[in-house]
């Protein structure tokens, strides 16, 4: 029986279920941002959790104490890395394995979170479209009219865009942004938050991840979408991404009506 009270984890239906006040206090106690969609705190709420117990295991492994006592909750672990693209050939083991640690929750919880862009990698509509068919996102037909394609399309409705330099990781960079679904749809449910992982020197996407339905299989619309107006960005040669929508009027939930921009206050 998993209540707040023992161990601190929650299965994914109690925490679908707290109340947004709850919610949020457990996001607070974490380091997951309060500011993001409800479902988004829900499922990085979880994999933080997931990502806990994981390292809890390792601890009683390492300690060489049973791991009965350490976790119950197993099945609900998966997809918690960040998927693959080609590019991952090109890494070593070393790269590899720091690139594992990437996971979204652990990006989520990142405090140096900037809008500045002025040491980016190029990132380019080339190495966009290369991640993007090799994902399926958009089909080979679509390579050479990608501006024609939904990512493209969408990239007007992505917006609280944060880059990372990962000062801990220097061979990887990251992007952070939400990206609404439809052109009107400004509710919870129809925003996604979502992370993409980039080579530190090429600029090419190695990963990502998004809280959408398909977003953990290596890209999504989102995704490409965030990654199109990242690099509209770049080529513009703009030294700052642009400020965020209120809080409210992305989510819709009515609170937080301050703007207040939960990164830069850490
Ligand atoms: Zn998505």
């Amino acid at each position: 029986m998993a209540t707040a009270g023992d161990a601190g984890f929650l299965a994914y239906s109690a925490l679908q279920n707290l109340d947004i006040a709850t919610l949020n206090r457990h996001c607070k106690v974490d380091g997951i941002p309060i500011t993001y969609p409800q479902h988004a705190k829900v499922k990085l709420l979880f994999m933080s959790q997931a990502t806990q117990q994981a390292k809890m295991i390792q601890m009683c492994k390492t300690m060489n104490i049973s791991t009965d006592g350490c976790t119950t909750a197993g099945s609900e672990k998966e997809g918690m890395s960040p998927k693959w693209s080609p590019h991952i050939d090109t890494l070593n083991k070393e790269q590899l394995e720091d690139y594992v640690t990437l996971t979204p929750d652990v990006l989520a919880k990142l405090k140096n979170w900037s809008k500045s862009i002025k040491e980016v990698p190029d990132v380019n509509d080339f190495s966009i479209k290369m991640y993007l068919a090799n994902a399926n996102v958009i089909s080979e037909e679509m390579f050479r009219t990608y501006k024609l394609s939904k990512p493209y399309e969408m990239r007007k409705h992505v917006h609280s865009m944060f880059y990372n330099k990962l000062p801990d990781h220097p061979s990887f960079v990251a992007l952070q942004a939400q990206s609404n679904s439809e052109q009107s749809a400004s509710a919870d449910e129809n925003t996604e938050v979502l992370f993409v992982i980039l080579d530190s020197q090429s600029g090419e996407p190695v990963g990502g991840y998004c809280t959408c339905a398909i977003g953990r299989s290596q890209a999504c619309v989102h995704m490409g979408a965030a990654l199109f107006s990242f690099a509209g960005f770049i080529a513009s040669g703009t030294p700052e991404l642009p400020s965020d929508p209120a809080f409210s009027e992305v989510s819709g939930t009515g609170t937080g009506t301050d703007g207040e921009n939960h990164f830069a206050l850490r």
